[in-house]
């Protein structure tokens, strides 16, 4: 993991009024600075509503702030006759440094598929834009004890079509959805299991030299009480970190690895 910048990701979901946003992103990278925080060495970054990219843009380049911010879906084409999608162009143009695709509420409620949330990821790509490709089993998958395959025929799925170069940059974020928002989270046993599957399932796809390189994120009710037990583990380079991440200062806790 020594060669893994690790990286703490923020998923606001739909949530925070614009102010609210605003506010939570100004306070997140003063609450960084008053803590001397070093983003080379553990990089942070938020996913917020594209209505609140404009205004994040502005605020992260006003103060020169390392925070890095994108989106949390992205339509796999890059203009035309796609009413209410939003292109990768457009997050580009934004300055969004990632986008989460394959969000398993994106896979449950609106039946996207591992086919398209690789195009999704590719499309990312096409723009300089890293997707984080959300994968993970549900609670009957796991009672089944299947977790390992079903994640891992995702991953295979949901990265179809990369190149070599693009698979180095990808971040795989493994989330059980029995975990998500439950406050049931993965014990770091479990998260482990599944996230160094995922890295021997990318050796498997593409080389040893670019499952090093990739960063695995653990997701599922994270919070700054068991991120450090999380964080110890070999095959886990941080966290994709929904309700704990729209308050600042447990955030930051969680990107320090604080409890
Ligand atoms: C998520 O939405 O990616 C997530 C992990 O949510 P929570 O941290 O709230 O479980």
């Amino acid at each position: 993991a020594a060669a893994r910048t690790p990286l703490m990701a923020g998923n606001w979901k739909m949530n925070l009024d614009h102010h609210q946003a605003t506010h939570l992103v100004q306070k997140l990278a003063w609450t960084l600075k008053d803590a001397k925080h070093d983003y080379a060495a553990v990089e942070v970054a938020v996913m917020v509503p594209f209505t609140d990219l404009r205004s994040v843009q502005t605020l992260v380049d006003a103060d020169k702030l390392e925070l890095g911010y994108g989106a949390q879906d992205v339509s796999a084409h890059t203009d035309g006759a796609y009413t209410g999608e939003i292109s990768p162009v457009m997050l580009a143009k934004l300055g969004c440094r990632y986008v989460v695709v394959g969000h398993s509420e994106r896979r449950q409620y609106h039946g996207e598929d591992d086919a398209l949330v690789a195009a999704k990821a590719r499309s990312a790509f096409g723009q300089g834009i890293v997707p984080i490709v959300c994968v993970g089993e549900g609670l009957d998958i796991r009672k089944e004890g299947r977790q390992v395959e079903y994640t891992l025929a995702q991953v295979e799925g949901s990265l179809a079509g990369l190149t070599a170069e693009q698979a180095a940059q990808v971040v795989v974020a493994y989330e059980p959805v029995w975990a998500i928002g439950t406050g049931e989270v993965a014990t770091p046993e479990d998260a482990q299991e599944v996230c160094e599957a995922i890295r021997g399932k990318l050796r498997e796809m593409f080389t040893p030299e670019i499952a090093d390189a990739v960063r695995v994120l653990y997701g599922g009710s994270v919070k700054s009480g068991n991120i450090a037990a999380i964080m110890a583990k070999p095959d886990v380079d941080g966290a994709l970190v929904g309700g704990a991440s729209l308050d600042a200062e447990e955030f930051a806790k969680i990107v320090r690895y604080q409890s």
